[in-house]
């Protein structure tokens, strides 16, 4: 019992007392005891609050490593760096994620038995929605397999999403409507406000982490809970060898997603982002307040939404970045020898055929 609620129950008793005292006294007696009603009534609502809050902040916090003693895997040694031909750790001390870097058995047994939600967010619109089969067939064989999944479709055409997909044990798919938009660049443009708002709507009731992902996708290998993090992004496959000054960030000063040539850690790809709701929630109100204010002013960022994902990434750094293996590109081929293992990569598609106002 608090010393608050010692009070309390003290006031009742001296309350019980007053029966045979004067009007005046019995008047005051009444004052004191709907005072305590008021206090007790505050301070259950306080304690209410106190729980909700502290419950939440739980099952945000990363907890601790904690594998079975059984589980005997090959010893790590310092002196025996695992990967020697990329850099595997930011000079913010964020891991890059890399084929090797991680033992998936290890990663498992840390995170399964936590009851992760993982949202998942994936934009079909128009034509668009020719991709969700193949996206979908794959993700249940590769991504996050083992954790709970709720994939949410935004889509413009929801019969034609597929009904026929065999989802997981306790993986769920829900269906966002959304208006069909003019033109293609104001998908990419409207897909920060739309997750935003769908975060503080209904996500963040139901789910750990969110994952944002184009649909133009397919997944080739394990994309698990090795991805997870406060704030992910992964490095685009086709600038991770050039030095700054050549990625394509925007770079006229009327934008709000302006970098400078002497600027920039990585070039990211909008393709595939995520983190926990809180962090992506926040990075999504930024870039769509962004995308407004330029809007507002007639710009359109150079890649829209992507240059915006790169303006915010430069100012709040990702706590864990995923390697190209996370967002390859079919187009680019398999001959990168840094790359073991292609997990997740755009698909070759005719832009001119599935993009609508080109
Ligand atoms: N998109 C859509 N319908 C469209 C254009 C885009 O649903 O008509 C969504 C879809 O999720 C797509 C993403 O926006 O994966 C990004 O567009 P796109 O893949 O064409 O851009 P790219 O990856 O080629 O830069
Ligand atoms: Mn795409």
């Amino acid at each position: 019992m608090t010393s608050l609620q010692m009070v309390m129950v003290g006031r009742f008793l001296v309350f019980g007392n007053c029966c045979c005292t004067t009007a005046s006294e019995r008047m005051r007696g009444r004052e004191h005891f709907q005072l305590s009603l008021v206090l007790a009534g505050g301070m259950a609502i306080c304690w209410l609050v106190f729980s909700y809050c502290a419950s939440v902040s739980l099952t945000q916090v990363n907890r601790q490593v904690v594998l079975n003693h059984r589980l005997q895997r090959k010893q790590a040694k310092l002196m025996e760096p695992v990967r020697t031909d990329v850099l595997t750790v930011t000079p913010w001390l964020a891991p890059i994620v890399w084929e090797g870097t991680f033992d998936p058995q290890v990663i498992d047994e840390a995170f399964m038995s936590q009851n992760l939600t993982i949202a998942t967010t994936v934009f079909a619109v128009g034509r668009y929605t020719r991709f969700l089969r193949d996206f979908l067939e794959s993700a249940e064989k590769h991504f996050m397999v083992g954790l709970e999944v709720h994939y949410y479709v935004f889509t413009d055409l929801p019969d034609d999403v597929p009904n026929n997909v065999t989802l997981g044990v306790g993986r769920l798919l829900s269906i966002v409507r959304v208006p069909k938009f003019d033109r293609w660049q104001e998908i990419s443009l409207r897909r920060m406000e739309l997750i935003q708002t769908a975060i503080k709507d209904h996500i963040h009731r139901g789910a750990n982490y969110i994952f944002c992902l184009d649909v133009d996708m397919r997944f080739h290998g394990r994309v698990g809970p090795e991805a997870l993090g406060r704030l992910v992004a992964a490095i685009h496959p086709w600038f991770y060898m050039y030095p700054r000054s050549q990625f394509p960030y925007e770079r006229r000063t009327v934008s709000t997603a302006y970098i400078p040539l002497d600027q920039g850690d990585f070039y990211y790809q909008a393709n595939i982002f995520g983190g926990a709701l809180e962090d992506v929630h926040r990075l999504t109100k930024t870039c769509r307040e962004h995308l407004e204010v330029d809007k507002s002013v007639g710009v359109e960022a150079v890649w829209q939404e992507e240059s915006h994902l790169n303006w915010y990434l430069l100012r709040n750094k990702p706590t864990k970045l995923l390697s190209p293996e996370y967002v390859w590109d079919d187009a680019k081929g398999r001959d990168d020898k840094e790359i073991k293992l292609v997990r997740f990569s755009s698909v070759i598609k005719n832009k001119a055929e599935v993009r609508e106002n080109l």
